[in-house]
C-alpha cells in the first residue's frame, strides 16, 4: 500500500488559516465549508496578463462555475470558454457580451447550437464532419475554429482520446469539407490535456497550427484566431512561467508575420488555489491487532469526515487529483498513527485517503484540504443527504474596494454586504484586520 504524505511542504497562508481556525472553532459550525480567497483570483489574472500579455484568457467555466468567480473575472476583463447552453446562459446572464465567449465544445447538441445562435455566440469549435453538417443546418454563419489533437506526454487529465482531429490527415480534409459547405472557419485550437506536465508540448502544438494555417490559406481561408486551450497549473506553489516562455517564444517563432488574435481557455489556473476546504471528523473507527501474547495495540485509525467522493472529493475519481490532508491540530508531529480518511456516505468507494500517517485526532476536530477550487464543486452531489459544502468568500479590503467599483455594485448592495458581514466582527475581535468575509448565501442573493 502506497503511503501518502499530506504533511510535506506546505506553507500556511496566515490570513486564510486564522479564519479557518476561527470559523471551525465556532460551536455551530459542524459542516464542511470552503473559504474562497478572491484576492487569489485577482492575483492569478495579474500573473496571466503579465506572463502571457498577447494571449486573451477565456476562463473555462466548467472548472468552477461559481457566479461570484464569474462576476469577478468578468469585471477584470477576462473572457469565457463555455461548453454548453447552460454555461453560455449563465455567463450571458451576468452581462458578458457574446463576443467574449467561445463555445469550445467540438461535439455540441443541436439545441445548444441553436441557443448559441439565438444569443449571438458565434465562435465555436469542431473536430468532425458531422459537426460541420449540424452547424451548416442550424447556424451557417457561425465562426468556426477547428480543434486539432496535440497531446502532452504527461497530463493529469488527457483529453486527446476524445477531442481534436489529427492535424496532418483529418484536419485538411475537414477544412476542405468546410470550404465546400461554404462555412466560415476563422481559426485553429488545441488542448494539450488538463494539468499539463510537459510544457514543451505547447511548442509542438503551435508549430502544428502554423502548418495548418499555411494549408488553410491554399483553400482561401484567412484565419484570425489561434486558441491555445487549457492545461495551465493552478495549485499553490505552481507556476505558468515555463509554459508562458515556451508559448511566447513559439508565437514569435511561428506567428510573428501574421496578424492573429491568440486566446486560451485556462480553467484550473484561475481557481485551484483560491479554495480551501475544511472538513469535520464526525466519526472514528480504531483498528486493533492482537499479538501471540494477547497484547492489543491500535494499528490504524479510520476517520469519517463530512465530505467525500460524492461531494468535493469527486476530483479524486474524475480529475485524478491527489489531495493533501492537513490536520487542524497544534502539533502535527504528536502521536502519529497509520490512518485512512473516509467520506460520509454509505458507499465503500467513498474513501478520500487510503493510507497516511497522521497525528491522532478526535471527533469534532478538523482536516483542511488546500487547492480545492478546480473541478470539485460543480460536480459535487448531496448523495445520501450530505450537503455540498457552503462557501465563504474572503476579500482583503483592497480587493473589496476595487471590486465594489468594478462590479459596479449599487451602494445599497455594498451596504448590505458590509453590514451583513457579521462574521468579520465575530472573527476579528480586535478589528485590526482588513478582511471582508462574506457568507455565500448573502453574496449570491444579491449578485
Ligand atoms: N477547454 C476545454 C475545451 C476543456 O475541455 C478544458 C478542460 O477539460 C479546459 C479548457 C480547461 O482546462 P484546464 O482546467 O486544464 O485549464
Amino acid at each position: 500500500m502506497k503511503l501518502q504524505s499530506g504533511l510535506e511542504d506546505f506553507e500556511k497562508n496566515p490570513q486564510i488559516w486564522s479564519l479557518i481556525e476561527q470559523i471551525s472553532s465556532d460551536e455551530c459550525q459542524d459542516e464542511a465549508f470552503y473559504l474562497c480567497n478572491i484576492d487569489e483570483i485577482i492575483e492569478k489574472h495579474r500573473v496571466w496578463t503579465s506572463e502571457l500579455p498577447k494571449v486573451a484568457p477565456h476562463y473555462a467555466v466548467k472548472c468552477n462555475d461559481d457566479i461570484v468567480i464569474l462576476k469577478v473575472l468578468a469585471s477584470l476583463g477576462a473572457c469565457f470558454d463555455c461548453a454548453s447552453q447552460a454555461e453560455i446562459s449563465k455567463v450571458v446572464s451576468i452581462g458578458v457580451t457574446p463576443d467574449r465567449i467561445v463555445f469550445a465544445n467540438p461535439a455540441k447538441p443541436i439545441s445548444h447550437i441553436r441557443y448559441a445562435a439565438s444569443v449571438g455566440v458565434s465562435d465555436m469549435t469542431f473536430d468532425s464532419e458531422s459537426e460541420l453538417y449540424k452547424i451548416r443546418n442550424v447556424y451557417p454563419h457561425a465562426r468556426l475554429i477547428i480543434r486539432i489533437r496535440v497531446d502532452a506526454v504527461d497530463a493529469q487529465c488527457p483529453l486527446g482520446n476524445k477531442f481534436g482531429c489529427d492535424p496532418i490527415v483529418a484536419a485538411p480534409r475537414l477544412l476542405r469539407l468546410a470550404e465546400s459547405l461554404n462555412l466560415n472557419v476563422i481559426g485553429i485550437s488545441f488542448h494539450v490535456g488538463s494539468g499539463c506536465r510537459e510544457p514543451a508540448v505547447f511548442r509542438r502544438a503551435i508549430k502544428s497550427t502554423r502548418d495548418l494555417y499555411d494549408y488553410s490559406k491554399t483553400l482561401g481561408f484567412d484565419f484570425s484566431v489561434l486558441d491555445i486551450g487549457g492545461g495551465y497549473p493552478g495549485v499553490r506553489g505552481s507556476s505558468i512561467n515555463e509554459i508562458a516562455n515556451i508559448v511566447n517564444n513559439s508565437l514569435d517563432e511561428y506567428f510573428n508575420d501574421v496578424k492573429i488574435r491568440v486566446i486560451a481557455e485556462p480553467g484550473r489556473f484561475y481557481v485551484a488555489s483560491a479554495y480551501t476546504l475544511t472538513c469535520n471528523i464526525h466519526s472514528i473507527k480504531n483498528i486493533y491487532e492482537e499479538d501471540d501474547k494477547g497484547n492489543i495495540t491500535e494499528t490504524h485509525r479510520m476517520y469519517y469526515i463530512d465530505d467525500g467522493v460524492y461531494g468535493s472529493f469527486n476530483c479524486i475519481l474524475y480529475d485524478h487529483q491527489l489531495v493533501k490532508p492537513i490536520p487542524l491540530v497544534e502539533n502535527l508531529e504528536a502521536n502519529k498513527i497509520s490512518s485512512s480518511i473516509w467520506g460520509p456516505t454509505c458507499d465503500g468507494l467513498d474513501q478520500v485517503i487510503e493510507e497516511i500517517i497522521l497525528p491522532e485526532m478526535n471527533i469534532g476536530e478538523c482536516i483542511v484540504f488546500e487547492d480545492m477550487g478546480a473541478y470539485t464543486l460543480p460536480v459535487a452531489s448531496p448523495f445520501n443527504g450530505f450537503p455540498v459544502p457552503k462557501v465563504y468568500y474572503v476579500f482583503t479590503s483592497g480587493a473589496w474596494s476595487d471590486l465594489k467599483e468594478t462590479l459596479a455594485l449599487p451602494s445599497n448592495i455594498v451596504k448590505i454586504i458590509e453590514e451583513s458581514n457579521i462574521k468579520q466582527n465575530q472573527y476579528n475581535p480586535e478589528r485590526k484586520t482588513s478582511t471582508i468575509f462574506v457568507d455565500s448565501a448573502a453574496l449570491k442573493s444579491i449578485l
